[in-house]
């Protein structure tokens, strides 16, 4: 099947903490294409870790269940979408609230949802309570200067640290 877009990819992965960093590191991986900065990289690693960290922890809370993001790629957009089957969200607005956390007992700031939409140029919250969550960001990458490009090329392997 021919896709809309010009590159996309899926991973799907159980909902256990140490797969945190491999979703984080593998959608920066796919990012890479776009010749991110390192800091439009670091952005779309902290956002992913939040929506990942969020299923985990809210989502499935004790279960286990599966995770799935899919990243799409048209011109300098890149589209991810990070989904669980797990408990959903029964108020999304209060949700995204700065601050607001359902978990202040596990000394969670409230600050996930927050940082998700001001690292990322967009982010869309779905939510049915019992049936799960799902997480719409975007990002446009700024195209670069040569000079600017080629400075990066040597550093693009060095921002894939954990
Ligand atoms: P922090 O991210 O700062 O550690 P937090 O996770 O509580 O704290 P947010 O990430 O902003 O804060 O999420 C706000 C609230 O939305 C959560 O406390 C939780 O109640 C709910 N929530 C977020 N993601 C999900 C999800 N995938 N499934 C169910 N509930 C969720
Ligand atoms: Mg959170």
């Amino acid at each position: 099947m021919k896709s809309l877009y010009e590159n996309e990819m899926k991973l799907e992965f159980l909902s256990k903490s140490t797969n945190e960093a491999f979703a984080r590191i593998s959608v920066a991986a796919f990012a890479s294409q776009l010749d991110p900065t390192i800091e439009e990289l670091a952005d779309i690693k902290t956002a992913v870790s939040e929506a990942v960290t969020n299923c985990i922890i809210h989502g499935y809370e004790d279960m286990e269940g599966i995770i799935t993001i899919t990243c799409k790629i048209f011109a300098s957009t890149i589209l991810i979408e990070v989904s669980d089957n797990g408990k959903g969200i029964e108020n999304v607005d209060m949700a995204k609230e700065p601050l607001y956390t359902s978990k202040p007992d596990l000394e969670r700031s409230g600050m996930g949802f927050t940082i998700m939409d001001s690292f990322m140029d967009e982010m869309q919250v779905e939510s049915i309570l019992g049936l799960g969550t799902k997480v719409s960001m975007k990002k446009v990458i700024k195209k670069k200067q040569k000079d600017e490009k080629s400075e990066l090329d040597g550093k693009i392997f060095s921002s894939f640290r954990i």
